[in-house]
C-alpha cells in the first residue's frame, strides 16, 4: 500500500470541478491523478458501440467481463492516464453526449462497480493518487486521511460542463443540459449501491464561488495538515 496520506478522494456531482481539481492537486502533489467516472464511461462507449440496452443488465455486465476496462498511466498525456477497453484506447469518445445519457443507468450496476471498485483499489495500492468520483470516499478508499466532498450550486455546474464540452467541439443546448445533469444527479444520488454521498468525515467544499486554485488550496492544506 502507498503511503496512505497521499491518498487523496474527491467526489462530487457532475461539473462540481472534481476533476479539475483533482487534475491539478495530482500535479501539484507529485502524484498520480485517476477520473473514475472515466472507468464507468469507458463501459457506456463499449455498451453503445455494441448496441447493447443499457437497461439489460445481464448483457451489460457480460459486456463489461468481455471488454475490461484498463487505466494506463502516461504522464506525457494531458489527463495523465489513458482509458482502454478491452485493446482500444478511447479518447474523446468517453466524453460524448450520448455517452453522459447512459453512463448512470450502466454505473448503477452493483457487478460492474465491482470490476471497476478492484482496479482502482489495485490502482491506490501501488501508491499515492488522487482520485476523483462519485463513491471515493464512501466505498472504493474509506481509510483515505483526506477525503473532499465538492458541491457547487447546479447553475454554476451547468455553466462549467457548457464550457468544458465546447472546449472539446461540442454544442449542446443548455436547457437539455441543465435536466440531463439533474437527472444524473438523481440517478447517482439514489441508486441502492454506492449512491454519491460525502463520507461522514469528509471535508466538505462549496466551489459556487471558488476558483480551482482556492480549492486546490484548500485541499492541499489538508493533505499537509495529515502529513504534519
Ligand atoms: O465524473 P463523470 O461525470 O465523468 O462520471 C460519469 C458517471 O459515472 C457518473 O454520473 C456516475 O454515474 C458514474 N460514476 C460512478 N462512480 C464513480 C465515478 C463515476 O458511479 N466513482
Amino acid at each position: 500500500m502507498g503511503r496512505p496520506f497521499a491518498h487523496v478522494a474527491i467526489d462530487g456531482p457532475a461539473g462540481s470541478g472534481k476533476t479539475t481539481v483533482a487534475r491539478a492537486l495530482a500535479r501539484r502533489l507529485h502524484v498520480l491523478y485517476l477520473d473514475t467516472g472515466a472507468m464507468y464511461r469507458a463501459v457506456a462507449v463499449a455498451a453503445l458501440r455494441q448496441g447493447v440496452p443499457v437497461d439489460d443488465e445481464a448483457a451489460i455486465v457480460r459486456l463489461a467481463r468481455a471488454h475490461p476496462v484498463r487505466v494506463e498511466h502516461d504522464p506525457h498525456s494531458d489527463e495523465g492516464f489513458r482509458i482502454f477497453s478491452g485493446s482500444e484506447e478511447l479518447g474523446a469518445a468517453l466524453y460524448g453526449n450520448e455517452v453522459s445519457t447512459v453512463v448512470s443507468a450502466v454505473a448503477a450496476y452493483a457487478a460492474v462497480r465491482g470490476l471497476m471498485v478492484e482496479r482502482q483499489r489495485a490502482i491506490a495500492a501501488e501508491g499515492p493518487v488522487v482520485m476523483a468520483g462519485r463513491d471515493i470516499g464512501t466505498v472504493v478508499l474509506p481509510g483515505a486521511p483526506v477525503k473532499v466532498f465538492l458541491t457547487a450550486s447546479l447553475d454554476v455546474r451547468v455553466a462549467r460542463r457548457l464550457a468544458e464540452l465546447a472546449e472539446r467541439g461540442t454544442v449542446v443546448e443548455p436547457g437539455e443540459l441543465r435536466a440531463q445533469m439533474a437527472e444524473r444527479d438523481a440517478l447517482d444520488e439514489n441508486r441502492p449501491v454506492a449512491p454519491l454521498r460525502p463520507a461522514a468525515d469528509a471535508l466538505l467544499i462549496d466551489s459556487s464561488d471558488l476558483g480551482v486554485d482556492e480549492v486546490v488550496g484548500l485541499i492541499a492544506a489538508a493533505v499537509e495538515a495529515v502529513r504534519a
